[in-house]
């Protein structure tokens, strides 16, 4: 292998956690810090190249500029084309993934990426259980960075190429489900977008991607199937939660969080009955809707069959047959790009318990959950993603989710980029989620529309709903009567604090996860300001009524009347802009 790939660049991004530098600090960086993160980072290049040594033959890695808790990406160089190097961003799944997520995540890549702002893929390559994605690599800027100084124009352009990526992934029945600023790349500079990250995205029931069908009917399955708590484990963005293997500190949260939910103030129900349920302290979780880490086991052992599929290649990827049954289960990555959709489904399928029957309880209505209620099975429903940004019918577990809930997520974000604030919502559990949505958009109106999908909502104390404009007014300092820094959105970092939340709802349920929280591994979701205070006001003086309009259709508490990504381009907000 040849060292000097191995020599990894100065990222400057991960420098800026030292805003004013002092004497002090710039010593510890350069003395401490600096030695100890490119070590680290030289350290994870080598690793990936001894676990995947085919890579050093194409590429020469120079950083690594993501680490999540479900991949690292990494910067390389490579000539593919004779006389041009160009720059590609190499995906590293970590090898407890599931093989169906896996080749699922390509096949939105292969399938639906590569236009319309949705990234596309060049090449995954694969030994043993350690898969690569490569693709173009987007230089990008941190959102939180930028936030304050993007021109009205700007904020125009960003969410107009926003939905044209996901009016791309909605046609091809493609539910994102992690849509955030760290999943849609932007580069201020040359105007370009790319919506990245599709390890949490799921099928309509009408997908055209084929393998998505399979991630979608096993969540569907296990709603009938499992008697085991599954609900609030594994959220992706609440980085809480453990590394892979921590299984017991699993099992630990899984408690705490049963006993907060007997304690909440907002109580969500389905229908007559269904209630929050008992809490088993089973590690198995759910491969589908929130990514897994749970197949240690399947680990292979074969010899390695390394392999190189190239994007045009999308048919051979779904229709090319396992070498043996064998293979298609022990070997998780490529065998499940090579198995047949029939052969997944077969591998996926589980003995199924039927639902247990209904019993009736006195509780309904009430605010309490009856010895009854808490001995249902926990309702199980997609809700992977990040808290901050999931839709009120994900934090309800409706089970019939859609690609509207893609669209809230939109939302969330132009309210980040009206207001000025980011994370907007930061939550560590859903029904924190919940209360901080209802001191936005009024809990009279989350209830109604809630039980437009069939959940009954609880809550102790009555909210209003905010005057949009207002309050993004008041938060970006534009107006006038309010000192910028004396209002802050509900459990926005900077004041993320269970006062507040208790006060603006009654009680409302504590923070359950006190490691809990949306930053780690996912960099730019830190912080709770922008670093750059100074706001550009080009445009800002005179926000137009479309945006907070179409910014209300966004938030849209129901998803049946929610907007969608085609109806958004085509709204005033965007009026004069093209694709
Ligand atoms: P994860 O599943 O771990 O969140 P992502 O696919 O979102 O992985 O990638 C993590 C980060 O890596 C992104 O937020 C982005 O900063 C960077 N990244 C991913 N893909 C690319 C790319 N094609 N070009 C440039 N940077 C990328
Ligand atoms: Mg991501």
């Amino acid at each position: 292998m040849d060292n000097n790939q191995l020599i990894p660049t100065v990222n400057c991004s991960r420098l800026k956690f030292l805003e004013k530098p002092t004497c002090t600090s710039l010593f510890i960086l350069k003395v401490y810090l600096l030695p100890t993160i490119f070590k680290g980072i030289k350290k994870d290049i080598e690793k990936l190249c001894e676990a995947v040594p085919q890579l050093v033959n194409v590429f020469k890695i120079k950083d690594k500029i993501g680490e999540g808790t479900f991949s690292s990406v990494y910067l390389a160089t490579a000539q593919l084309q004779v006389g041009h190097e160009e720059k590609i961003a190499l995906k590293h799944l970590i090898p407890t993934s599931h093989p169906v997520r896996i080749a699922a995540e390509l096949q939105c890549l292969t399938v639906a990426g590569g236009q319309d702002n949705v990234m596309g893929v060049k090449y995954c390559f694969r030994k043993n259980d350690h898969v690569v994605i490569a693709m173009p690599y987007l230089e990008h800027e941190s959102f939180l960075d930028i936030l304050n100084s993007l021109s009205f124009q700007e904020v125009r352009e960003y969410m107009f190429n926003l939905f044209i990526a996901l009016k791309r992934i909605h046609q091809f029945g493609i539910v994102h489900r992690d849509v955030k600023p760290s999943n849609f790349l932007y580069n201020r500079r040359l105007k370009k977008y790319a919506l990245v990250d599709f390890g949490l995205a799921q099928g309509t029931h009408d997908t055209k991607i084929e393998l998505l069908k399979f991630v979608q009917s096993e969540a569907q399955q296990e709603d009938c199937s499992q008697s085991k708590y599954h609900g609030v484990t594994g959220q992706k963005g609440s980085l809480s939660r453990p590394a892979p293997k921590n299984l017991d500190q699993q099992c630990a949260a899984k408690t705490s969080v049963k006993r907060s939910y007997a304690s909440a103030q907002i109580h969500i129900k389905q229908g007559k009955d269904a209630k929050e349920g008992s809490v088993g302290l089973s590690v198995q979780r759910s491969v589908f809707g929130e990514r897994n880490f749970n197949i240690h086991s399947s680990i292979s052992h074969e010899s390695p069959a390394e392999k190189l599929i190239k994007q045009s290649k999308t048919v051979d990827i779904i229709s090319r047959k396992p070498a043996t049954k064998k293979t298609a289960m022990s070997t998780k990555a490529v065998a499940s790009v090579t198995m047949s959709t029939k052969a997944v489904a077969s591998a996926m399928r589980k003995t199924t318990s039927p639902c247990p029957a209904v019993l009736t309880c006195d509780c309904y209505g009430t605010d309490k959950v009856c010895s009854i209620c808490l001995s249902r099975r926990q309702q199980v429903a997609p809700r992977a993603g990040t808290p901050g940004f999931r839709a009120p019918e994900v934090l309800t577990k409706c089970p019939n989710q859609t690609t509207a809930i893609d669209m809230w997520s939109a939302g969330v974000i132009l309210l980040s980029l009206l207001s000025g604030r980011y994370p907007f919502y930061k939550a560590s559990d859903d029904l924190t989620a919940l209360a901080q949505i209802m001191t936005i958009r009024g809990s009279r109106e989350t209830i109604q529309a809630a039980k437009a999908f069939g959940k009954s909502v609880l809550c102790s104390k009555e909210v209003p709903a905010q005057d949009l404009r207002k309050l993004c007014e008041r938060l970006r300092g534009l107006d006038p009567t309010t000192p910028k820094l004396a209002v802050d959105p509900p459990g926005c970092a900077s004041l993320e604090n269970t006062d507040h939340k208790a006060s603006s709802l009654g009680q409302t349920p504590p923070a359950q996860h006190s490691e809990g929280s949306l930053c780690k591994g996912d960099s730019d979701d830190c912080g709770s300001r922008p670093r750059e205070c100074t706001t550009n006001l080009e445009g800002w003086d005179s926000v137009p009524d479309e945006a907070y309009d179409l910014l209300d259709k966004l938030l849209d508490l129901n998803p049946a009347s929610r907007i969608t990504a085609e109806a958004a381009l085509l709204h005033p907000f965007f009026k004069d802009m093209s694709s």
